[in-house]
């Protein structure tokens, strides 16, 4: 029996529920093997669907359906076609065919391609992707799909990371079989917690940078920021609270489990963590859940913020990536109790642990972006080295298994005996380490580092593509250990791993300034800017692993490569542009008027008492005068370095230039306006400052 509340759960999706209810048992049979095994489906079978899905999606109020695809821009797409189809007298039936559910072809000439498509090639075709769920969005069927160029170039987010998963299925299966298991299948497992902002629309609507780049580029600290601790896990005010709901009720019809909400540690910031899911189900649930924030929102004059530093000086957003790898059968990352199991997870410990270190620069890159610079290594936000923190017990092991005999007294004992003995291992959140990039929380790891306004199909497809190939390293080096056991072959290998990689753990404060020199003795990447980190993925050893797991080939790699030097190109180009404007068309002639305010004030008062003096006003004159100086020389050199940047024809010199001399500059004009900020009369002031939006929305 339903109740209320479950019985909304999943209404708008194509799910294996309604699959049941409106497919013939023969054809829902078919459909699942596609779905589980990837198996080609044909036309007769497609045509089934269709229709049954058609059927559905009326019944339910759909009159459009639509490709749902997520080109390189990293947001989704959609094209209308009604599901209407006149007859020729005046009347219409209801048409939707196989070949529409299973292909589309989207005219792709204004989506980023990175060079790999010329526009006289412009067709590009989106391909169903039957193991996400259909839905119904605003009356439309949404049927998510793959996008891919006539040659059969990925296009988008999507492919590539169907791929990897691919990879680490394959390589999964061939570590479990010298294991003695079988699985039919392997899934990786995500669970994204979203974290954002809400803030009024009309505090929104006056501030020309929140509306052009999603951030302020200026404002000064408010009168109070997050020390106070009250806002985290607080009471949620109405507004919001309406809100979260009507989020809630909206995010359960697409069957996405949205289970926990609360506020976050700055003031007018918001998580909203689901239940995870199958990381290709994870990411279209994402994507959509941050598509239906930013339109419900609007509902309740509220502009929901997504950028991961909208303000300077408290807390930014990300998107910590809970991951996993799993059969139908077992969670792998978990540590389990019995010796059998010690050793298959030690394994794939060991094989994560390879993975990170080797690819390190990878996993950065996936997350590096214009707007996640501003978080990374800033307030309570991982830095931008890469580092794994296992908790006291594991790295304990993994050190005694490192390091031989140097281990302590109590493991040593048993280690000696194998690696029968590992403890069972508390999921207790006193045992975490926020400062972490990459953290085992217990039976997962939680990769801190994406950031909330990113699709974390990059950084997903990087990190099963670089287990994918560790996996496969032990699978070769197992299946060519001749005579040995395989037990002693793997706890062999393990040791010999594990110490080429320990290099990568790190349990102390991420945050703190010896970390980073600590980082570079060993040898880590540190990639400050997303200019420092875009290169490596096209770096000789990346290219080889992309094309070795057969998740991207060389082309491939070099666009996207390309599209995400030019994305970060063109977002700095607007920051500066708007930086530029508002400096000059928004604060310099409030800040100046408010100046000759104080200077006509004390040329009266003067003529009426010469004796006044008015040291003090003549004092604050000058401080604004002195602020309009420092305002002006800050737009000059920022022009001059924009325009310097703009010049480059080299799109990587040119990201080079704005991350190391135009952000630079935007940072010192920003400190000459926001100086003015708390001197310049109140009602003077042309924008909703920190405290308005904050605290007073
Ligand atoms: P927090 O880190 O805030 O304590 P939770 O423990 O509630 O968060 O979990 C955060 C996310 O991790 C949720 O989306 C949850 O569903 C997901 N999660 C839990 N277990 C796993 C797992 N085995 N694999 C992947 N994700 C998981
Ligand atoms: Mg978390």
């Amino acid at each position: 029996m339903s109740n209320n509340l479950t019985s909304r759960y999943g209404t708008m999706v194509f799910s294996d529920h309604v699959m049941k209810q409106y497919l013939p048992s023969d054809t829902y049979k078919m459909l699942s093997r596609t779905i589980k095994e990837g198996k080609p489906l044909d036309l007769d079978v497609a045509n089934t669907v269709a229709h049954a899905m058609k059927t559905w999606a009326i019944e339910h109020g759909a009159t459009h359906f639509a490709h749902w695809f997520q080109p390189l821009t990293g947001i989704t797409s959609e094209k209308h076609d009604s599901f209407i189809e006149p007859v020729g007298d005046g009347t219409a039936i209801t048409k939707f065919s196989g070949k529409e559910l299973v292909q589309g072809e989207p005219d792709a000439s204004s989506f980023p391609n990175g060079g790999l498509r010329a526009t006289f090639e412009a067709r590009g075709y989106s391909a169903w992707d039957p193991t996400s769920y259909a839905f119904i969005k605003d009356e439309v069927l949404c049927i998510p799909t793959a996008f891919c160029s006539y040659t059969g170039e990925a296009l988008d987010k999507k492919t590539p990371l169907l791929r990897s998963i691919s990879a680490i299925d394959t390589q999964t299966k061939r570590v479990l079989a010298l294991f003695g298991k079988h699985p039919s299948r392997v899934v990786v497992n995500v669970g994204t917690e979203q974290e954002y902002f809400l803030i009024s629309e009309k505090d929104y609507e006056k501030r020309q940078d929140l509306v052009m780049t999603g951030r302020t580029l200026f404002g000064a600290p408010p009168c109070k920021g997050q020390e106070l601790d009250e806002h985290y896990f607080g009471a949620i005010r109405p507004t919001v609270n309406a809100f979260m709901k009507e989020l809630d009720d909206v995010l359960w019809g697409f069957a996405v489990a949205a289970k926990t909400k609360h506020n976050e540690v700055a003031p007018a910031q918001h998580e909203l963590a689901p239940v995870f899911s199958n990381v290709n189900r994870a990411i279209d649930e994402n994507l959509l859940t941050m598509e239906e924030m930013k339109l419900l929102a609007s509902h309740h004059g509220l502009v929901c913020l997504q950028h991961e530093k909208p303000f300077e000086g408290i807390n930014g957003s990300g998107k910590h990536n809970n991951w996993s790898i799993g059969t139908e059968d077992e969670n792998l990352l978990d540590p389990g109790d019995t010796p059998e199991d010690n050793l298959q997870f030690l394994v794939f410990l060991t094989c994560i642990i390879e993975a990170v270190d080797n690819y390190q620069d990878l996993l950065r890159m996936s997350v590096a972006s214009c707007s996640n610079d501003h978080r990374l290594g800033a307030d309570e936000a991982p830095p931008a080295i890469v580092s794994i923190f296992l908790g006291d017990e594991l790295s304990g092991i993994i050190d005694a298994l490192a390091e031989g005999h140097e281990a302590s007294h109590a493991l040593r004992a048993s280690l000696d005996f194998g690696v029968d003995v590992l403890p069972n291992l508390e999921r207790d959140t006193t045992d975490r380490n926020r400062t972490s990039p990459f953290a085992f929380t217990g039976n997962k790891f939680e990769f801190r580092m994406p950031g909330s306004s990113g699709n974390v199909s990059d950084a997903n497809m990087v990190l099963d593509t670089a287990v994918a190939k560790s996996l496969k390293s032990f699978a070769d080096a197992m299946e060519a250990r001749g005579e040995e056991g395989f037990r002693t072959a793997a706890v062999a290998y393990i040791k010999r791993v594990l110490a080429q990689h320990k290099r990568i753990l790190f349990s102390g404060d991420g945050y703190s300034e010896e970390w980073h020199e600590e980082a570079r003795r060993r040898g880590l990447c540190d990639f400050p800017t997303t200019a420092d980190a875009l290169p490596c993925f096209v770096a000789p050893k990346n290219l080889a692993l992309f094309e070795e797991m057969g998740v991207l080939s060389e082309t491939e790699a070099k666009s996207r490569y390309e599209v995400k030097l030019e994305k970060y190109n063109k977002l700095m180009n607007i920051e500066a542009t708007t930086m530029r404007r508002m400096a000059r068309r928004t604060y310099l002639p409030v800040i100046s008027a408010y100046a000759t305010k104080i200077a006509k004030g004390i040329t009266t008062i003067t003529e009426a008492m010469p004796t006044a003096g008015m040291q003090h006003e003549r004092a604050e004159l000058a401080t604004l005068t002195d602020g309009v100086n420092a305002i002006y020389e800050g737009l000059d050199e920022l022009a001059t370095l924009h325009e310097k940047a703009e010049a480059c024809t080299d799109s990587q010199e040119k990201a080079n230039v704005y991350a190391h001399e135009v952000n630079p500059a935007m940072e010192r004009l920003r400190a000459a306006v926001d100086a003015m900020e708390p001197i310049v009369a109140r009602e003077y002031w042309p924008v909703p400052t920190y405290d308005d939006i904050l605290f007073y929305a």
